[in-house]
């Protein structure tokens, strides 16, 4: 048989869903020929990205926008994988503002059904945690560690002494967590159920669920924006504005040179 009887086989497609549009903007600026499909009220660009057939997704804000959002990758397009970026709140000791945390599991930090079930388990399926798939997520890892190695513009607005790559437990939850008493409450409480965990954030828990529904392998890489503390409704927005986007571009490009 020779490979004219087949068609040729095509790549896998990656699915690459940002939190933030100031995230999304620049890997829509190095899209190679974009097409832009409006599904869902939702925008998806696909392309050729550092040579890898894409879709990038916004997921919206909060847990039901995105797993939406996943949703609709995976029946619409058919991905065969998901990458989560975007940012977070640091929860766990030494987990701080330029650090990136690579996700191994995630959980829903508000989801109570006690007591038919135990506090963060998800009823009906009997478990409390959804597992980010292994493989991808060492790709991530090495993204990571090399996004953080980069030699970035001279310009010292990513110079965040000593950042370093985290890998565990992401909360997710319909909470921006901005008040010490808040995030060390939550953390407490978590703790107390046996989980320690790394960042807070808004939709990586739910995005996983549906990955697992459709055994579609998920992973996720979160920049810390802020410690959820009393200055997170200040270190947020500056984070985002100045140097998220930057760090997801450079995360973003890395990973996809190891597929
Ligand atoms: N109006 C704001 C809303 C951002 S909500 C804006 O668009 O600028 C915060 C986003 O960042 C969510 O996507 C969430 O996943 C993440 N995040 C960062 N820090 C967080 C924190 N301390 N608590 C919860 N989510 C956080």
């Amino acid at each position: 048989m020779t490979s004219f009887d087949k068609k040729a086989p095509q790549s896998p497609l990656t699915a690459i869903l940002s939190a933030l549009a100031e995230e999304q903007q620049g890997l829509i600026e190095l899209l190679e020929q974009p097409r832009k499909t409006v599904h869902a009220g939702r925008d998806f660009w696909q392309g050729t990205l550092h040579g890898q057939p894409v879709v990038l997704a916004l997921s919206r804000i909060g847990k039901v926008a995105a797993a939406t959002t996943a949703t609709a990758l995976i029946e619409r397009f058919q991905v065969s994988r998901i990458l989560f970026t975007g940012v977070a709140g640091g929860l766990g000791d030494g987990v701080e503002v330029g650090d990136i945390v690579v996700a191994k599991d995630f959980l829903q930090h508000d989801m109570d059904a006690s007591p038919l079930f135990p506090r963060y388990e998800m009823p009906l399926y009997g478990r409390t945690r959804f597992h980010a798939d292994a493989a991808l997520t060492a790709l991530v890892q090495a993204a990571a560690t090399a996004t953080l190695e980069h030699s970035w513009p001279e310009d010292g607005r990513l110079a965040f002494a000593g950042a370093k790559v985290h890998h565990g437990l992401m909360a997710s939850g319909d909470q921006f967590i901005s008040g010490t008493r808040e995030s060390d409450e939550l953390r407490q409480s978590l703790s107390a159920a046996g989980h320690h965990v790394l960042a807070v954030e808004m939709e990586g828990a739910a995005v996983a669920q549906v990955c697992h529904d459709y055994a579609i392998p998920f992973a996720a890489v979160r920049t810390i924006s802020d410690r959820a503390d009393d200055n997170a409704h200040t270190d947020f927005p500056a984070f985002v504005r100045d140097i998220a986007s930057q760090y997801a571009r450079v995360i973003v490009e890395k990973f996809l040179g190891k597929l």
